[in-house]
């Protein structure tokens, strides 16, 4: 199926699983109320670039799948005041979406302007929202040609991107596809060979495809780079240059990072036009919706505190974080032999694994997901309650980032973290970048002395 906005394989190589419905879209509640990002304007010579020419885009072509119908929602007006088109406007009530999270406020504005820009944000901001309808934009379908791409360094990235583009697409009529390493290769050339309009992939795919000369990126308008500090810690500095290097220096492009690396900046200095950098305050994102707690326990101690949260404190949908992958696999063994239902996912897994773990996780039956973060990294799951630290994260930023994958929307969640007596330097960190004030001590059976 090529349907319009459709991307084909979000879903390892099964193709029945391709095109994800607006009308599917499980947020239906606004976020929280909007608190202005931080700005700063880099402001010279600011580029108009031809953001809005698509703002007309034509009605799809008789290939592409009709574009979606008004809902039946009123348009969110206070989207219309950052710039965002009837269509946007649409997608968005059909997503439920009525107020914008700040990163929304402070971004759209700037990048529906043509304008470069960096925003420090992690997934679960909106940031995709905030990318994603200024591309959408910006893709002229009367033309058959890859206008923008979106990097990303998962595969679970990707789907999640890719969900929101292709809902996008539904309105302004564009077709997009996922370029993820593990999926048939096939796929991508029937994909590419009808058309497509939008990338959303993984670094090494597209690479790969360049290579083959199956894809070019000579017409790409809009380019983003999403989560790039951690497409830099996987090791895909040298694929995003190359990317970057292949497509016109006329392009817009902007880059969301949760952390900003001499790396990164070196990239923003190479690539991005007098970029505008927006800012959205870390500790303000965490401690205003996550209720923190922290259990003092010997490493030998921990299966037990866990299972004492699980009976004593009623822990429900959970993403337990793990330094290791044979950590992960070692606790999600013994929790299975408990009884608990629980799933390891980690970047040993292969892809039609990985995607299995998280269909079950969303669709409720599982409990217990047990990750690495290079693997939870954009892992988006609505309501996930808890966040279990197992293992104490290594910086204050990495707390922030695992414990940022509950309490999303505007939902309540809590975090608890298990800190070893060995822990207190990465402790120490933590408490003083969020506040020892907001994260609770929390009495189990067995502390250590
Ligand atoms: P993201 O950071 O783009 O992965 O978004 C995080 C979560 O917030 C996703 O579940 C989105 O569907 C949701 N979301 C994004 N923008 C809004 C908004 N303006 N109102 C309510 N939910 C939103």
């Amino acid at each position: 199926m090529d349907a319009g906005g459709a991307v084909s394989t979000l879903e390892g190589s099964d193709d029945s699983t391709e095109t994800s419905s607006p009308n599917s879209h499980p947020q239906t509640s606004p976020g929280s109320s909007p608190r202005p990002g931080r700005r700063r304007r880099g402001g010279r010579n600011r580029r108009r670039n031809n953001a809005n020419s698509n703002s007309g885009a034509k009605a799809p072509d008789s290939d592409q799948q009709a574009s979606k119908q008004a809902p039946t929602r009123e348009q969110p007006e206070a989207f219309r005041k950052l710039g965002v088109d009837g269509r946007g406007l649409d997608a968005l009530a059909d997503l439920g979406f009525e107020t914008p999270t700040p990163i929304q406020e402070a971004s759209l504005p700037i990048l529906l302007d043509g304008n470069d820009m960096v925003g420090l944000a992690q997934t679960g901001s909106g940031k995709t929202v905030a990318f994603g309808l200024p591309l959408a934009r910006i893709v002229d379908t009367s033309r058959a040609d890859v206008q923008a791409v979106v990097l990303v360094p998962t595969r679970e990235l990707a789907r999640q991107v890719g969900e929101v583009v292709v809902h996008l697409g539904h309105y302004y009529g564009y077709r997009t596809h996922a370029l993820i390493g593990g999926t048939r290769l096939q796929a991508d050339f029937d994909a590419l060979k009808r058309g497509v309009h939008v990338i959303v992939g993984t670094p090494g795919r597209v690479i790969d495809h360049l290579q083959r000369g199956t894809l070019s990126l000579d017409s790409i308008r809009f380019c983003v780079l999403d989560e790039a500090d951690q497409m830099l810690d996987i090791g895909f500095a040298p694929d995003i240059n190359r990317i970057l290097r292949s497509t016109p220096k006329s392009r817009q492009t902007s880059l969301f990072s949760a952390t900003m690396p001499t790396a990164i900046a070196r990239i923003v200095h190479r690539y991005l036009r007098d970029a505008e950098r927006i800012e959205i305050d870390p500790e303000q994102r965490t401690v205003e919706s996550v209720t923190q707690y922290y259990c003092e326990v010997e490493d030998r101690h921990k299966l037990q505190t866990l299972r004492h949260l699980y009976e004593e404190v009623g822990l429900g949908r959970s993403l337990i974080f793990r330094r290791t992958k044979i950590g992960v696999d070692q606790l999600t063994s013994r929790l299975r032999a408990a009884g608990v239902p629980a799933l390891a996912i980690h970047g040993g897994l292969s892809q039609s694994q990985r995607n299995r773990v998280m269909a079950d996780f969303r669709s409720g039956r599982l409990e217990f997901l047990v990750a690495t973060n290079v693997a939870a990294r954009g892992i988006d799951i609505p309501d996930i309650e808890h966040v279990i630290n197992y293992d104490i994260p290594q910086t204050a930023e990495e707390y922030i980032h695992r414990i940022g994958r509950t309490a999303r929307a505007g939902r309540p969640g809590t975090a608890v973290t298990l800190v070893g007596p060995w822990d207190f330097v990465e402790w120490d960190e933590i408490c003083s970048t969020v506040g020892k004030d907001s994260i609770e001590f929390l009495p189990t059976p067995v502390r250590w002395d």
